[in-house]
């Protein structure tokens, strides 16, 4: 039986993931966002349970140690981020697709764990991602030179994933993640 496909989206900050992935669920029927877990501070109209679960560092080490995440990671200012092993069951088992929004090592971890896994970068021009992290200015100055020197780095990994797409365009970037998502949801014909 083939498995249904995980969307793994991945590319730098400032790429437009978020405003690209609700594009895209609010028009693929069925395709559901998992919610990863952080320990990074809540940003001001973020709600935990919806863009992220938000642990104490503690609680995040003991589900680590349980086995409970599928992929984690260390990312800028100590922060960790993961996939909650029970966050894609819970979609699966609703018949949906499930997608992740991951940063690129972690992306590479579900390509390689995950046979079903379609994996799509993200990427933009780097002034334009430099632009938009400014424009965000929820992170310092300090921070932002980090997540861009990280951006720079990811670029060159573009290559080790299925899909690369480049949302030099909002209109033009949907279509063709929508192409690409539509057409691993077709079933295929015996
Ligand atoms: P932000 O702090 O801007 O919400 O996210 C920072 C980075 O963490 C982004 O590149 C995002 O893709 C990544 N990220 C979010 N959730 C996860 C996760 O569960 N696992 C991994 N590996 N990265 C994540």
């Amino acid at each position: 039986m083939s498995q249904r496909p995980v969307f793994v989206i991945t590319g730098p900050s400032g790429a437009g993931k978020g405003t690209l992935m609700d594009r895209l669920v609010a028009r693929v029927p069925g395709l559901e966002v998992a919610v990863s877990a952080t320990t990074r501070l809540q940003r001001p109209g973020e709600e935990d349970g919806r863009e992220y679960w938000f642990l104490s560092e503690v609680d995040f080490a003991r589900r680590v140690a349980a086995g409970e995440f599928l992929e984690h990671v260390t990312y800028v200012s100590g922060r960790r981020y993961g996939t909650l092993r029970s966050e894609i069951a819970r979609i699966l088992a609703r018949g949906h697709a499930c997608m992740l929004e991951l940063e690129t090592r972690g992306a590479l971890t579900v390509r390689d764990e995950v046979p079903a896994a379609v994996t799509i970068f993200v990427t933009a021009p780097l002034q334009e991602l430099e632009r938009r992290l400014r424009a965000r200015a929820t992170e310092s100055d300090g921070e932002i030179g980090e997540r861009l020197a990280l951006a720079s780095r990811q670029l060159e990994e573009a290559g080790e994933f299925d899909h690369v797409v480049v949302n030099d365009d909002i209109d033009r970037a949907t279509e063709e993640l929508a192409a690409l998502v539509e057409q691993a949801l077709e079933p295929v014909s015996p």
